[in-house]
């Protein structure tokens, strides 16, 4: 039985006084609510992070970076180690984010470095994987997913597998208010599941959980969560406010009671 999870990205949003008081505001909602049945994390940017954890500290939602650096210290100017990260109260770590790959040309490789050094501290990764437009339009889809498996998680073991959450984020729909419509995404995670059958055996595939991201908000992710191999969410744009990232959280929690 795979335990939903509900991650928001802050992406660079949200100054450290913003940031406080979107977790507080998050915190009280969260209060209202029966949110047992789901994990949340909240993951901002990284001169919030230990801010955050502080207001987060005994409520039960987690924290997260969105991206790190794979060495534990050194000459990287303007890097991040996952010492770190967990310094500042991360549990979770973004990684390969497509906005890393397009902008930052992040590559497999450096996703791997990523991972391999994230689980290496006792972070829990989650990598995106997903295709854009003229990828999806050629057909390619499934072609670009099956490289970002099998080439970001090169080297990665099935117990590892286990500490490890895969984002399925179609680059369309990240930021554009286009979501893939449920069956699109359902589609999508099926066939991550069903490559990693086959890299790790069943019984690893059916414990990873696939959260969708693109454009999720409080009209969609009933339906997305309907979805069997949807085990929930990425959410950029709707986790910057209180209203809309506890009301997705609130409904994935009806979901999956
Ligand atoms: C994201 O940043 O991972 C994302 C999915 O963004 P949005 O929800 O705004 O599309």
């Amino acid at each position: 039985m795979r335990k939903t999870i509900i991650a928001g990205n802050w992406k660079m949003y949200k100054t450290i006084v913003e940031a406080i008081e979107l977790a507080n505001g998050l915190k009280r909602e969260f209060f209202k609510l029966d949110f047992a049945a789901v994990d949340v994390v909240l993951c901002p940017a990284f001169t919030a992070l230990s801010e955050v954890a502080e207001v987060l500290t005994e409520t039960g939602i987690g924290l997260g970076g969105q991206d790190v650096y794979w060495q534990d210290e050194g000459a990287f100017t303007g890097e991040v180690s996952p010492v770190m990260l967990k310094d500042a109260g991360a549990q979770f770590v973004i990684i390969g984010h497509s906005e890393r790959r397009q902008f930052f040309s992040e590559s497999n490789e450096t996703v791997n470095n990523k991972i391999k050094a994230a689980l290496k501290a006792g972070l829990t990764p989650i990598v995106c994987v997903g295709e854009n437009l003229q990828e999806r339009e050629a057909g390619k889809t499934f072609k670009v997913i099956e490289d970002h498996i099998n080439n970001g998680l090169v080297g990665i073991s099935g117990s590892d597998m286990l500490n490890l959450v895969v984002a399925y984020e179609p680059v369309w729909a990240i930021g554009t208010g286009k979501t893939a419509t449920p069956e699109q995404a359902q589609e999508v995670h099926k066939f991550i599941r069903d490559l990693l059958k086959k890299n790790y055996g069943s019984e690893v595939a059916d414990s990873v959980r696939i959260q969708y991201g693109g454009s999720v908000k409080p009209e969609n992710i009933t339906e997305l969560m309907s979805k069997p191999d949807v085990d929930g969410a990425l959410v950029g744009g709707a986790s910057l406010k209180v209203d809309s990232f506890s009301t997705i959280v609130a409904k994935a929690s009806e979901v999956v009671k």
